[in-house]
């Protein structure tokens, strides 16, 4: 067994230090970690001799530990030869008890499957083909092949590990988003180092926002802002308005007015809110002066848009994109690189649907609506109640992107 040990080697090597290296780069290869175990020294700091194992050998101190030790027997002797002046290397055993731990540069697909099978595991899985519907292809491929379940499970899991190269899954995110040229603005805190804000922007979907910049108001600003301002307003009245059956019929009525669908209903549902707070006429106050007086258009003007008919397709094409969007990920066990390549073929389909439809026909100015005619958004006035920072993001994005 020693001798078709890849460890097995008659090299004499000048220095403890470059044994390391080489035993090192070998096990890599592999897809181990290698640790010294023991070493026995001469004189106080001359060493002559070491043990070394797997990083899984050994066996844990504290039975309830958590621990990667599972008793490895994986072992190699280093020894200081006083005739050659050197040291050289003897395998005891080389076995694992367990599967690689480490991405094996360099050897991706060398782990259970000839290489054309491998490949073609890994197009499959790129394809988003379930292991259990590969298996049948492999065995029709290769009526050799004695691969179960099990093995392409594994498979598939060392790609994800080789994929990610020991990153983890965030920096995963953050690379596949770099690597893929999507427009990123982030935000770490600064203490504890973690991603508090993410946004990303694919290069052709920033140039549909440019020319049709209600799509990403619609998405994203608007639906997470929603929340955002209601809690604003709790913050600012609740206080004010006491009886809890007041309170809740008033946020339902200032639900039903945020996302009035024409103009005429938004009156009437303003009508309602205002019958409803006579009484908290500061209420009142502050809805119109922080909210109603500068977004109302907008509140109208973006659930309106949902009725925008772009020649004679159906509803608009955000809200059907984010449907297909959340129909992938149900069928998909998703962890965030996952999601991002769902995101990104979403994208891409969107893309082409919507270049096919420039191709057929130009848009009607008078299928845009009123809000978007405009040249540029209004200028907000000061707020006095509180701040929702939109203004200020809206100001950033402006400055990013219209350059
Ligand atoms: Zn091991």
């Amino acid at each position: 067994m020693e001798n078709i040990s890849e460890f097995s080697t008659n090299q004499v090597f000048r220095s403890r230090a470059d044994l390391m290296t080489w035993v090192q780069n070998v096990a890599r290869s592999r897809g181990y970690v290698i640790v010294t175990k023991r070493s026995n020294a001469i004189t106080k700091d001359f060493i002559s001799k070491i043990v070394l194992g797997c990083d899984r050998g050994g066996i844990a101190r504290n039975k309830n530990a958590q621990t990667k030790k599972i008793n490895c027997p994986f072992e190699l002797i280093g020894k200081y030869l006083k005739a050659h002046d050197g040291w050289k290397l003897r395998v005891v055993r080389d076995e694992q008890n367990h599967e690689p731990s480490m991405y094996m540069e360099g050897h991706p697909f060398a782990m259970r499957f000839p290489d054309k099978e491998a490949l073609l595991v890994r197009d499959l899985t790129e394809l988003d083909v379930k292991p259990r519907n590969i298996l049948p292809t492999l065995k029709v491929q290769n009526q050799n092949n004695v691969s179960a379940l099990r093995t392409i499970y594994n498979f598939v899991q060392k790609l994800g590990r080789s994929r990610r190269k020991g990153r983890t899954p965030m920096q995963n995110v953050m690379h596949i988003l770099q690597t893929k040229g999507y427009n990123l603005l982030y935000r770490v805190n600064t203490v504890t180092n973690e991603l508090e804000e993410l946004f990303f922007i694919h290069p052709i979907s920033l140039k549909m926002w440019q020319v049709f910049p209600y799509v990403v108001l619609m998405d994203a600003t608007y639906k997470t802002n929603k929340w955002n301002i209601f809690n604003d307003i709790t913050k600012h009245c609740r206080q004010r308005i006491k009886p809890q059956k007041t309170w809740n019929s008033f946020h339902l009525k200032w639900k039903k007015l945020v996302e009035s669908p024409t103009l005429n209903a938004y009156m009437q549902n303003y009508a309602d809110l205002q019958t409803l707070l006579f009484e908290h006429a500061d209420v009142l106050d502050y809805l119109y002066t922080v909210w109603l007086g500068k977004y109302a258009e907008r509140f109208v003007s973006l659930r309106t848009n949902k009725h925008v008919n772009f020649r004679n397709s159906t509803t608009n094409r955000v809200e059907s994109q984010h449907g297909k969007l959340k129909k992938h990920l149900e069928s998909v066990k998703c962890d965030l690189d996952k999601f991002i390549r769902v995101i990104e073929k979403v994208l891409q389909s969107q893309a082409i649907a919507i270049k096919e439809t420039f191709t057929r026909s130009p848009i009607p100015l008078d299928s845009i609506d009123d809000f978007w005619r405009k040249l540029d958004l209004k200028p907000f006035i000061s707020m006095e109640y509180g701040d929702l920072n939109v203004d200020h993001r809206m100001q950033r994005f402006k400055e990013i992107y219209n350059n």
